[in-house]
């Protein structure tokens, strides 16, 4: 019988992760090892009995088989919190394909070598009136992190330090020199620990409508009868989710259990924090990418001790060591920042789901524009559908044009503003009310399409757009197909086949041209680069010191600004036409967003986009904010052409230091799959490969890219394949240093 041998982590609890030793497990420890599962083994030189945990198994000796100790026991204690953390990085390593460092690395917390940190609240001294005083005077001083402390401090008395110093953003020498002036005061812990009151709670009374209360009642109303679910909640921004996600958890912890509340950082703004604090006081913490790893190490080991009964925050949240999960929520689920970038290139959606089925907890996700993936798995009845259609209160959909850009050009307009945005924006500054301008700039535009028919250049065989290389050349980022760059458009003849190249800047420099005075206000990457200047710019456009923002997606996201009646869409196409399979889905769901980004006030609003391709159902769809329409066309290409969600797709990613030993390593391991592939019966579900080829950017900081995309329904066979490719390199693990291969399962970008 084939030996067994299992990797050890000696004291998992202290250090960060460190390197594990392997052992061999004796014939009678077969059934009795498994991953996250503690044990006793020989450590040393003198063989000390130490406690460790197994992280992983193989067939295979690492070492000589002789120099190869024995696991001695299992210890009784078995099963602990850090098992089934262990039990989660496993699974996500074969699910996804990354070492198992990497995994437990994501998974566990490392331990901080700081000091304790003290837990205090921050109270007002002088009443709210003062202080907005003292913040306008501030404000005129350019002191925005202080006037942004005493406003906050002007609408709620007493708030959590850390939620100044993380949310807000202010440093504490700031705090210090408030409290110097009088205005407030910072005590620590212990009464801040014991409080009488909760931070400040004039929590809005709501009387729930009957729509949210049925999600509420079936979900919490399942997990009582021991029937924990994956639930979607898709209901417009305003329709009241929120409400819902805190009636849930607040019903899980009167069961006593404790609640993940997954929103992504760019959406999780201080107005949503602070609904949760009201509601749950003190023992809601926030995880955030500004937290320190000793920040986080404290937040974690608060949740692990029961001082916590929810923990908010983006991806990474997920892992709260939780003694009594009940719920795992997921805000704005169709997010891309809940997929990881870096290995183990995990999505939260679905680790979300694999924890709270460890831990008998349901799931509900919720979305505005919910993924395709979500979406789908309603209709295949994994998860259960709730609709929240109405937008609560009364601010009603905006009225939306979409402008035809190929007219503007027959009417011989080359402005990037077309006639119709033109007059808006116009009536909008002579009565005050500003505009959101937005520029789609994601990712990679670099398509060619036709400014006089709309047409655009695509790869025959992907149905996705071909991106324009240097010297004319037209390519397939899926599989590599060429061409030239044609002369004259193939549908019409037409000579204005171009690029589509445009940038915020551009935008600015023509609107200073076309509307002289008008004060704008850009946000992109450029003008974000520093920490606070992203909360900046909005801050400055809220206060209404701006009439026109202009921006990328960044500007879509979470912001209510009660004085905008106008939003315009200047290149709808350029999401529309990326070079990757999602690129319909993400268009409709900026549209929506940025649509619904209009008239959030009691003023209507309206919508402009501008378009080469006005008949596309993705633009088409999201005019009407018809999310169901849009489904059903999705589905139809994502069907026919094999792409997720109806199939999976895994991309195999090879970065070499040397070009040649990269491209033959990625052409080997795609041969090898080709042979699997054609080993096979020819039933109709087999494997279907794309590429190998250069990947879009072929060359990242010295180092060459070459990518190949395999395709299956079944989500298995690709973990199979994704088993073979490994077992093929560690083969050939001493030639291969230099090069590394990393896995993505259910791309969100193209390589
Ligand atoms: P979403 O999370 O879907 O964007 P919210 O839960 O934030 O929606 O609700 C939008 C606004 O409507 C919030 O100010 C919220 O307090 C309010 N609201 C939601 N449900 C009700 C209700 N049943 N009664 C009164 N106000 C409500
Ligand atoms: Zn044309
Ligand atoms: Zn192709």
């Amino acid at each position: 019988m084939a030996e067994r041998y299992a990797d050890v982590i000696v004291d998992i609890s202290h250090e960060k992760v460190d390197r594990p030793f392997q052992y061999r497990v004796p014939p009678q420890l077969l059934e009795a090892v498994y991953p996250g599962v503690r044990v006793h083994v020989p450590f040393g030189r003198g063989d000390r009995d130490k406690i460790g945990y197994v992280v992983d198994l193989s067939d295979r000796a690492d070492y000589p088989v002789d120099k190869i100790k024995d696991i001695m026991a299992v210890d009784e204690k078995g099963i602990t919190a850090q098992s089934s953390q262990i039990q989660i990085a496993y699974w996500m390593k074969r699910q996804y394909g990354s070492t198992m460092i990497a995994a437990l690395k994501t998974v566990l917390p490392v331990r901080r070598a700081l000091k304790q940190l003290e837990k205090k609240k921050v109270t007002a001294c002088v009443d709210a009136g003062t202080l907005q005083d003292v913040a306008v005077q501030c404000e005129q001083k350019h002191q925005v992190a202080k006037a942004r402390v005493l406003r906050a401090l002007a609408e709620d008395e007493v708030l959590p330090y850390e939620l100044i110093r993380q949310k807000l953003n202010v440093s504490s020498a700031t705090l210090l020199a408030l409290e110097k002036q009088g205005y407030l005061k910072t005590e620590t812990e212990h009464i801040y620990r014991n409080p009488v009151k909760r931070v400040e709670g004039r929590e809005k009374q709501v009387v729930l409508r009957d729509d949210q209360r049925t999600v509420i009642e079936e979900v919490v109303g399942d997990y009582r009868a021991g029937r924990p679910g994956t639930y979607l909640i898709h209901g417009v921004t305003g329709s009241g989710k929120t409400e819902v996600y805190l009636g849930i958890i607040e019903q899980m912890i009167a069961m006593g259990k404790q609640a993940i509340m997954l929103i992504p950082e760019i959406a999780l703004t201080y107005q949503t924090l602070l609904r949760f604090y009201k509601r749950f006081g003190e023992r809601v913490s926030v995880m955030n990418s500004t937290l320190s790893a000793g920040e986080k190490y404290d937040q974690v080991s608060r949740a692990a001790a029961g001082e916590l009964d929810v923990i908010i925050g983006p991806r990474s949240a997920l892992f709260t060591p939780f003694p009594n999960l009940g719920v795992i929520i997921m805000d704005e689920e169709h997010e891309s920042s809940y997929k990881s970038e870096s290995s183990p290139k995990y999505h939260a959606r679905e680790t979300a789901i694999r924890i709270a089925s460890m831990h008998k907890a349901s799931v509900v996700l919720g979305s505005a524009t919910p993924s395709m993936e979500a979406y789908y798995r309603t209709k295949t009845g994994e998860y259960k559908l709730f609709e929240m259609t109405k937008r609560h209160g009364s601010s009603t959909l905006p009225g939306v044009y979409i402008i035809d850009m190929r007219e503007e050009l027959k009417q011989g307009n080359r402005s990037v503003f077309s006639t119709k945005l033109h007059d808006l924006m116009e009536r909008r500054l002579e009565a005050g009310e500003q505009i959101m301008l937005f520029l789609n700039r994601r990712g990679y535009a670099g398509f060619v399409s036709c400014r006089a028919c709309g047409h655009v250049m695509k790869c025959p065989h992907c149905d996705v757009s071909l991106s324009e290389h240097r010297g004319g050349r037209l390519v397939c980022h899926y599989c590599g197909y060429e061409e030239n760059r044609p002369a004259v458009c193939p549908e019409c003849g037409s000579r204005y086949l171009m690029g589509f190249r445009a940038g915020t800047e551009q935008i600015e420099e023509a609107l200073h041209k076309e509307f002289p005075g008008a004060r704008i206000l850009r946000m992109d990457a450029d003008t974000t680069r520093k920490k606070e200047s992203y909360e900046k710019i909005l801050e400055a456009f809220a206060d209404e010191k701006a009439d026109i923002l202009v921006g990328t997606q960044m500007i879509v996201k979470g912001h209510d600004f009660p004085n905008v009646t106008l939003v315009g869409i200047l290149a709808a196409d350029l999401s529309l036409n990326q070079n990757d399979y999602r690129a319909g889905e993400r268009t409709f769901q900026l549209l929506t967003q940025a649509a619904g980004r209009a008239g959030r006030g009691d003023k209507p609003g309206e919508v402009v986009i501008q378009t080469y391709q006005p008949e596309h159902y993705s633009i088409v769809h999201a005019a009407n904010q018809d999310y169901g329409s849009f489904y059903e066309e999705e589905i139809i290409y994502r069907s026919f052409m094999q792409y997720p969600p109806v199939a999976h797709m895994m991309a195999v990613l090879v970065t070499s230091r040397e070009q040649q030993t990269g491209k033959e390593l990625c052409g080997q391991m795609a041969s090898l799959v080709k042979e699997m592939r054609d080993s096979r019966d020819k039933d109709g579900g087999a494997l279907q490969m794309i590429g190998p080829t250069e990947a879009v950017i072929s060359r990242i900081n010295d180092q060459y890219r070459y990518v190949f995309y395999v395709k299956h329904r079944d989500y298995e066979e690709l973990v199979k394949v994704k088993d073979r490719l490994e077992l093929f390199c560690k083969e050939r693990e001493k030639e291969l240093h230099n090069l590394t291969v990393q896995y993505d399962f259910d791309p969100i970008n193209t390589y």
